[in-house]
């Protein structure tokens, strides 16, 4: 039956290893060999066709390669999409969080100066003036809106009369004074005599610098009298956007730029004016030589982005916008966050860890892919290791097998064998016993015919007493007849029993009846050789464990051998003991008769080894034979070899293991 071997903890692996890494270079050298001999015997075609396999493998690679590499090029491009995108629209937040502050500073600025020219339309010294137009210095006037423009932060505040002329103004008596100048021409002043209050973005005819006014209608009854004017220039608001880091800036209805942080941005437009609006612009800016360039801004579509082209270097800025009612009609303030490096570090932060997380994942499924492979490589070796151990162990079961056959072959030879000398051993135990049988028949005969002499006279005897009607010594006679047929009875059935062929059925048997059993079968020869036969002493009968017939004959052939031995000796004895030693039980047999020389005592277990005219020499070798089957043995004592006619006697101990 083939064994299966599984892989057993004690599999050392690093042998294994080895192992493997002999195979695999073995293997190695075999293909390198095999294709050796290949190329030679199928020449160029051979290498083409290996040539165009491996390019196959190759290209099968690479192509692997270049998509990974696409998807991660992907990846990265969009993950900084993302990034950008999140970061642009957090710039945005903070730009339409930045964006009412802005507005306010400018409409706040605006708010506050438009009352002047309002309050000022309603003052008497102003009307008183306009009345007199034109006809006297008004220094002090001049004196009080000099203060006033002061006091506003105002950078010029001064009164027209209806004819467009300046009659008073806060920078009278400065070289650049407004006095007397025509203001006809302006909107401001055309609007505000038309409907009541103008505003106008513009720049200064003396002073060249841009800036918004404000103008008020003055009343005289529902008669115009003249205008006031304050011209607020908004530097201040522009250097607040500028320090607040934004790009800022108001645009009118047409998009052209007035108040910036930007300041070389003034008068650009955001996209190119179509003519008519360039001349509309013209026309309201009151701008002669303003060309309205478009500014260096490009809008993104949707995106909120816008691209700043200075000098040829292009930067990003998030735009937020907002209507300006509260100012100046038209008005919409911009204002422009810096995007480049937030959108680039978010896009670099987001590409990178991009980046890193797939090639972290890829390394994580590449050493996976490894590991896999490693194992099902280990697995392959291993099932291989398996498939031979298996074919090595069923060729060896097989082997085992064959010479188990013939073992079992060998055994049942060896049985037969066995068998043979175990019916030998029998048939001579049996004729050992007959051979005793023949020598103790002649015995029993003796004691026979004198109980069946006795019975004869005792019959006989008994016959006269009953004619002579004496009934009563009949029936004594009777009785005694009969207890010598019991007698004879006992010896027989001792014989009948000893001669029949033994079972080998073994039982509990207290050692005194075998003891008992020997002597009586022997008790005729006993009688008549006049031996002294001194029995155990004491009444204790250990018990052992056999057949009471076998140990019977090994005791009937060593109270022959030791009646044999006195024969002709005077005063026998024969000394039957009975000791117990730990869980054995001794039974020995000791004469006083010529004992044994040491070469007969050296061969006394032999085979027909007698010194007996008419001995077989089986008695001792079937005894000790059977005393070994009962699980003891038989040995002649020590001393009982001495010199030959020494008297020392012989004693033979029977050894067996006492049951309880
Ligand atoms: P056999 O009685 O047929 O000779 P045994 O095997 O019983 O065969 O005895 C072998 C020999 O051992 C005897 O012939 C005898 O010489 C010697 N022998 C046995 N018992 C005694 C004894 N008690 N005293 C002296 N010699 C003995």
């Amino acid at each position: 039956m083939p064994v299966r071997i599984s892989a057993q903890p004690a599999f050392a692996w690093a042998d294994f290893r080895i192992t493997l890494a002999a195979r695999l270079r073995a293997k190695g050298r075999g293909q390198t060999t095999q294709a050796g001999t290949d190329s030679e015997s199928q020449g160029f075609a051979g290498r083409e066709l290996l040539g165009e396999a491996v390019a196959r493998l190759r290209n099968g690679r690479w192509l692997v390669v270049v998509v990974a590499l696409a998807v991660l090029a992907g990846a990265i491009v969009i993950a900084g999409r993302i990034a950008s995108g999140q970061a642009a629209d957090n710039l945005r937040d903070t730009a339409l969080a930045a964006l009412p502050l802005a507005a306010g500073t400018l409409t706040g600025e605006i708010e506050k100066q438009r009352l002047v020219p309002l309050v000022l339309a309603r003052d008497d010294a102003v009307r008183g003036a306009l009345r007199r137009a034109g006809k006297m210095q008004e220094a002090a006037l001049n004196d009080k809106l000099k203060a006033i423009a002061g006091d506003a932060s105002a950078s010029a505040i001064y009164v027209i009369d209806t004819a467009g002329i300046a009659i008073s103004a806060s920078n009278a008596g400065e070289p650049a004074s407004f006095v007397g100048i025509d203001y006809n021409f302006r909107h401001y002043f055309q609007e505000a005599m038309a409907n009541g209050a103008a505003s106008q973005y513009g720049l200064g005819t003396i002073s060249g610098r841009p800036g918004l006014y404000l103008a008020s209608r003055v009343d005289d009854g529902g008669k115009p009298l003249g205008v006031t004017v304050l011209k607020v220039e908004l530097d201040r608001v522009e250097a607040n956007w500028r320090s607040s880091g934004f790009l800022v800036f108001v645009t009118d209805e047409r998009g052209v730029v007035l108040a910036t942080s930007q300041p070389d941005w003034r008068f650009h437009a955001l996209a190119p004016l179509s003519p008519s609006d360039a001349a509309a612009a013209h026309d309201q800016l009151q701008l002669a030589d303003a060309a309205f360039e478009p500014l260096p801004l490009r809008r993104g579509a949707g995106d909120g982005l816008a691209t700043i082209d200075s000098a040829g270097k292009l930067r990003q800025f998030v735009e937020v916008v907002q209507d300006l009612p509260g100012a100046v009609p038209g008005w919409r303030l911009w204002l422009l966050t810096p995007a480049d490096a937030a959108l680039s570090s978010a896009a670099n932060t987001a590409r990178l860890t991009t980046l890193l997380g797939l090639l972290l994942t890829g390394l994580l499924a590449y050493v996976l892919t490894r590991r896999r492979r490693t194992r099902r490589l280990r697995q392959e070796a291993l099932a291989r290791m398996n498939a031979e151990l298996e074919s090595r162990v069923s060729t060896r079961t097989a082997e085992l097998t064959r010479s188990n056959n013939a073992l079992a072959g060998e055994i049942a030879e060896r049985e037969n064998a066995e068998a043979k000398v175990r019916r030998l051993r029998d048939d001579l135990a049996q004729a050992n016993r007959l051979s005793i049988l023949g020598q103790i028949a002649a015995g029993v005969a003796h004691e026979i015919n004198q109980p069946v002499a006795a019975i004869r006279t005792y019959a006989e005897n008994a016959g006269r007493f009953l004619d002579s009607g004496k009934t009563e010594p009949a029936s004594g006679n009777l009785t005694s007849i009969v207890s010598m047929t019991e007698r004879i009875g006992a010896i027989t059935s001792t014989l009948r029993t000893f001669a029949r062929r033994p079972g080998t059925a073994a039982s509990p048997l207290p050692v005194r009846e075998a003891i008992d059993g020997a002597l009586s079968l022997l008790s005729g020869r006993i009688r008549d050789s006049g031996v002294t036969i001194v029995k155990p002493r004491g009444n204790v009968s250990p018990a052992v464990m056999a057949s009471r017939i076998r140990l019977e004959q090994i005791l009937v052939n060593l109270l022959q051998n030791a009646l044999d031995a006195m024969k002709d000796q005077p005063d026998p004895r024969i000394e039957i003991e009975l000791a117990e030693r730990d869980d054995r039980v001794l039974i020995s047999v000791r004469d006083n008769g010529p004992g044994l020389g040491p070469e007969a005592a050296g061969n006394l277990f032999m085979p027909f080894q007698t010194t007996k005219e008419k001995g077989l020499g089986l008695g001792l070798v079937i005894s000790q034979e059977i005393a070994q089957e009962l699980g003891g043995t038989l040995r002649l004592d020590p001393g009982s070899a001495s010199a030959p006619g020494s008297a020392s006697g012989a004693s033979f101990t029977i050894d067996l293991r006492r049951i309880e």
